[in-house]
């Protein structure tokens, strides 16, 4: 432990203190232009520079919601050019090797305070998840696999020789069903179960186990009882915080007459690291970069401070989604209107600025401002571009994708897609740059806290990273960016580090796991 620390010091070089020196100062003279530090350290927006209201209604740059709120910081500067304003955004975008380095050793500190009592940000959920598979289970189970933008009913077929087939059917949660009452969106659950059944030719006379994979916080007291602590990634759903989510689920089965029996209940990042454990044993940490993001990891049951003491391991479940220390995160202007904005504010700070539920509205935020400024659309924004989380994550993708001379898919998104009336070469270079920034600085966040975890069981010499989510499986030079950030921060060690595509790890995990069980 004290080891690695000791060597994520040592890789900071003269020139990286040098440049974060100058860093520090331009972020000290013109970033953070509307917060202001309580004496705790956190930091609070000056209510002064807002406009009461700043829900977005209109249709012009004059009177829609790029005329209401946080203006583009810039540095002083007579005549506005478009270097100054770029460099404006790579200023507050841009995470140096040694702010990573600060942001890993506190998250490090962070993980074993969450392991040491309940109610920490970083609330590191023991998941019961006591045994690891060694290749050799086999049967056949239905997995139920919740993970914030999509819902899957998987049957899974454990081959044995680290082999699994699975199929599977997807479901779309409507936001109604999102915002709406528990009971409703369980029984969604359990109508969707009843017809997948069906078309598969299950016979549910006799009962079938399953695996339920439910990702977001739960506070588990075995390996299928969790009671939910709170809701994340847009869910509101009535009386379900407080309640065992098993139960929920095994209410809405029996009131549809389905013989399913729930074995175990299982995070999505749990499942991921189980279901790659199944063919890679090296495999301690996996990653969920979805519409949230998390990680799980195999931890010593002695380490686990708040267990009392304990031998063998289990999987912890860090929700590390939660990080939220304002005073290390490279927090933004954006990202603090985002946060102000969002169903839960002051929490999942880091998810926020990494997963991709939330980067395509950060690129967003940033646009109607530089439109704001004349900077971009000679001042024209759209209704669309005004609309909050109009602005998909995946248009980022399609943007970096796009190498065209003319960045012809730009123009598509930008002007079909986003209804901005006009936009030019110059402008949909700022809109790219601005894609990615926010995209690398995700994927560098998102490196930082696998080299937390790393140092944290010290696998420096050889660890597999199980990675799950379409933000990693599609968004482009992703992984690229996550192991040049890597590299920065472990030096030649992070060749030890393998970063993997891990697909369906949450169903196929949630199997799994209900097989062990
Ligand atoms: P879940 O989180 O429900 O398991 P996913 O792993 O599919 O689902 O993640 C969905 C998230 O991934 C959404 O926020 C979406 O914006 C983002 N996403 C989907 N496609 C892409 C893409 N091509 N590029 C970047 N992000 C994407
Ligand atoms: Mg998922």
């Amino acid at each position: 432990m004290r080891k690695s620390e000791t060597f994520l010091f040592g890789v900071t070089t003269g020139i990286a203190v040098v440049a974060t020196v100058q860093y520090l100062v331009q972020l000290a003279s013109y970033a953070f232009p509307q917060q202001k530090t309580t004496s705790s350290g956190i930091i609070k927006p000056v209510p002064v520079r807002f406009k009461q209201s700043e829900e977005p209604v209109a249709d012009t740059a004059a009177n829609s919601e790029v005329g209401s709120s946080v203006t583009l910081s810039r540095p002083p500067s007579p005549k506005s050019s478009l270097p100054s304003v770029l460099e404006t955004l790579d200023n507050q975008l841009v995470v140096s090797s040694s702010k990573l380095q600060k942001i890993v050793l506190h998250m490090v500190s962070e993980f074993k305070k969450g392991l040491m009592n309940d109610n920490e940000n970083i609330a590191m959920l023991p998941s019961f998840v006591v045994n690891r598979p060694n290749g050799t289970e086999v049967g056949d189970y239905l997995a139920l696999d919740l993970g914030g933008s999509n819902f899957r009913v998987c049957r899974v077929t454990l081959e044995g020789f680290g082999n699994i087939r699975m199929t599977h059917a997807k479901y779309t949660v409507s936001n109604e069903l999102k915002t709406g009452s528990g009971e409703k969106l369980f029984d969604f659950f359990a109508e969707c179960i009843g017809s997948f059944c069906k078309n598969q030719g299950l016979d549910t006379g006799k009962s079938i186990p399953m695996g339920f994979t439910f990702s977001f916080p739960v506070e588990q007291t075995a390996i299928n009882k969790g009671t939910l602590m709170t809701w994340s990634k847009g869910f509101i759903c009535d009386g379900v915080v407080g309640q065992d989510v098993v139960d929920l689920l095994q209410r809405s089965l029996k009131k549809k007459g389905l013989n399913i029996e729930i074995k175990a209940l299982v995070n999505d990042t749990v499942g991921t690291l189980m279901a790659h454990a199944y063919s890679d044993p090296q495999t301690y940490i996996s990653v969920i970069l979805g519409t949230g993001t998390n990680a799980a990891y195999v931890e010593k049951v002695d380490n686990i401070r708040k267990w009392g003491t304990g031998n063998g391991e289990v999987i912890i479940n860090t929700e590390w989604g939660n990080y939220n220390e304002a005073t290390i995160l490279p927090l933004t202007p954006w990202d603090l209107k985002l946060d102000r904005r969002s169903s839960n504010p002051k929490h999942q700070i880091y998810e926020k600025m990494i997963s991709g539920m939330y980067l395509g509205e950060i690129v967003r935020l940033i646009l109607v401002e530089l439109v704001k400024a004349g900077e971009l659309f000679n001042g024209m924004g759209s209704q669309t571009l005004s609309t909050p989380y109009r602005f998909d994550t995946a248009y980022m993708s399609r943007i970096e994708r796009d190498h065209s001379l003319s960045l012809a898919d730009t123009k598509q998104v930008l002007e079909d897609v986003m209804g901005v009336p006009k936009s030019s070469v110059e402008d949909r270079r700022i809109v790219r740059h601005v894609c990615e920034l926010v995209g690398t600085r995700a994927a560098r966040l998102a490196a930082a806290g696998i080299a937390a975890l790393v140092t944290k069981i010290n696998r420096l010499d050889a660890c597999t990273v199980a990675i799950d989510g379409s933000l990693y499986e599609h968004y482009p030079h992703f992984g690229n960016r996550m192991r040049d950030a890597l590299r920065e921060l472990l030096g030649i060690t992070a060749e030890n580090i393998l970063l993997e595509q891990a697909r369906d790890g949450s169903g196929q995990g949630a199997a799994l796991i209900a097989a062990l069980a």
